[in-house]
């Protein structure tokens, strides 16, 4: 299933990766964090290579929505009650000013990109007060923010939070002029790091620094980013014949729907779920219903769906990969708000492996102790690992409720028991979120291997 990104750009080819390479910094992963890092640090004079399993784009970038704003959904109440009003003013500066970049970087590069400011909206079709408590967290954080009665939605809402000067854009038509200059490698997947030198099939790079924009990191330990994140995937359907917005839409709501337009289409997306959580299927169809409620006369031009981590937290991390280590950096968790949350990373980034300092580091690194925030998804975490680990290693081909025979794998990361996703047609491990083809190729990270032949089980 094809983004409308994805049918509208061709981002030209690159070669892939062979011999020893030696470079001052190395990229792993070719996504928006991958592509913005590596434009940072070429622009500071340090010598980038990009390393991509796929193609440039090749991951969640080229399934995003594309709303580019500080806006993540009911989030600044509880953001300031985690981590207090100080580092919560830094998070919004941060996203804030990521807005402003992308619009700077887009004259820059010249690039035709789609690029439009407007307001984004945060409505609840029943919970006014919660809004209104949000409207005035996001102005104490430093946020042009107000509640609204009135919004274009096809249906009553009780309010929503405006969010004035956001942005969106078509995120390819970005990201391939962003990658013009850039010395990047495709069809190079990393199949490991040791020390300063990176691995793939029929060669290495060696490099000072080393930065992991996989979207989920591939290296285990140190890091153990796999305890402290789980993955969602959520669906977008592409309609024409719908009315054209003038602001962006979020719910507050449980289940509730995603809207912005895009040129003459509009961008309709919802039905969140766990990753490898959705055994009965459904999710495209109980999208298309809704659609069909709100904007009768709409035609499904396209549909997809993409996937996120979602930290425990609740802040992306970004900074060193591990306690000590000055040479490895990582940019992962955001949580679906990953075009704000890229570039203030890549902003980060360049920073901490040039060794400049930056007052951002202390509110996103991965080495935080947020342990009173994080409790509740890391438990709900643990168990959902320990019951994927102990399905996958205990009873590897045993049945499970739902399985229907279709299941019988095992992930290649972990070997959590894989489950099969009808929607999508795909394996998916519903404790880490690598996610493969019905024949075992992989197609989303954290693992980095195809499945054995004998993991693949009688799907018919
Ligand atoms: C349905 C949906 C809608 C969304 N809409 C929005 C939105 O409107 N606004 C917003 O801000 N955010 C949105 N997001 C989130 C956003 O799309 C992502 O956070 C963002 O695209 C992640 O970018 P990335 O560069 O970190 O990851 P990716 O784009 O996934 O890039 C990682 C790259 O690393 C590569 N890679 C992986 N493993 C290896 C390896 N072993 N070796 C080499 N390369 C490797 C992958 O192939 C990939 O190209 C949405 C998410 C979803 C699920």
């Amino acid at each position: 299933m094809e983004s409308i990104w994805t049918k509208t750009v061709q981002i030209p080819e690159r070669k892939r990766a062979e011999g020893s390479l030696e470079r001052e910094i190395a990229v792993i992963g070719a996504g928006m964090t991958g592509i913005l890092t590596a434009y940072r640090l070429q622009q500071m004079g340090k010598q980038v290579v990009v390393l991509e399993a796929d193609r440039i784009a090749g991951g969640q970038t080229k399934n995003t929505t594309a709303k580019i704003t500080s806006q993540h959904g009911c989030f600044y109440q509880k953001l300031i009650s985690d981590i207090g009003i100080k580092n919560a003013r830094l998070y919004a500066r941060a996203n804030q000013e990521a807005i402003d970049a992308y619009e700077k970087m887009a004259a820059e590069l010249g690039a035709a990109c789609d690029f439009v400011r407007l307001p984004s909206y945060l409505y609840s079709t029943g919970n006014e007060e919660c809004l209104k408590k949000e409207a005035a967290a996001a102005v104490s954080v430093g946020i042009d923010a107000e509640f609204v009665k009135e919004t274009e939605l096809p249906f009553p809402v009780a309010g929503a939070v405006r969010f004035s000067k956001q942005a969106q854009f078509h995120p390819l038509k970005f990201i391939s002029a962003a990658a013009e200059g850039l010395e990047i490698y495709e069809n190079t997947p990393v199949k490991r790091v040791r020390k300063n030198v990176i691995y793939f099939d029929g060669g290495t790079v060696t490099a000072q620094k080393i930065i992991v924009a996989t979207h989920y990191p591939i290296i285990n330990f140190p890091g153990m980013y796999f305890m402290r994140q789980h993955q969602e995937r959520s669906y977008v359907l592409a309609l024409s014949q719908c009315p054209k917005l003038q602001g962006m839409y979020y719910s507050a709501d449980p289940d509730g729907l995603s809207f912005r337009s895009a040129q003459n289409l509009l961008l309709f997306g919802g039905n969140s779920h766990r990753t490898g959580k959705k055994v009965q299927g459904g999710a495209y169809n109980d999208l298309r219903e809704s659609a069909k409620k709100y904007f009768p006369k709409n035609r499904e031009v396209c549909c997809w769906s993409a996937q996120d981590c979602m930290p425990h937290d609740g802040v992306p991390f970004v900074g060193k990969y591990y306690y000590g280590q000055r040479n490895r950096f990582v940019a992962t968790g955001y949580q679906k708000w990953g075009m704000t949350s890229s570039m203030a990373a890549s902003l980060l980034l360049s920073d901490l492996a040039s060794g400049r300092q930056s007052i951002y580091e202390k509110v996103f690194t991965p080495q935080r102790r947020r342990v009173k925030a994080a409790a509740g998804s890391l438990m709900q975490d643990m168990a959902e690992s320990v019951k994927g680990l102990a399905q996958g290693w205990i009873f590897p081909y045993s049945k499970s409720e739902g399985d229907e025979q279709k299941h019988w794998t095992r992930c290649s990361h972990m070997g959590c028991r894989l489950k099969w996703n009808p929607d999508e047609q795909t394996f998916d491990c519903p404790c880490h979120g690598s996610r493969f083809t019905a024949d075992g190729e992989l197609l989303d990270e954290p693992a980095t291997c195809c499945l054995k032949k004998r993991q693949v089980g009688n799907r018919k």
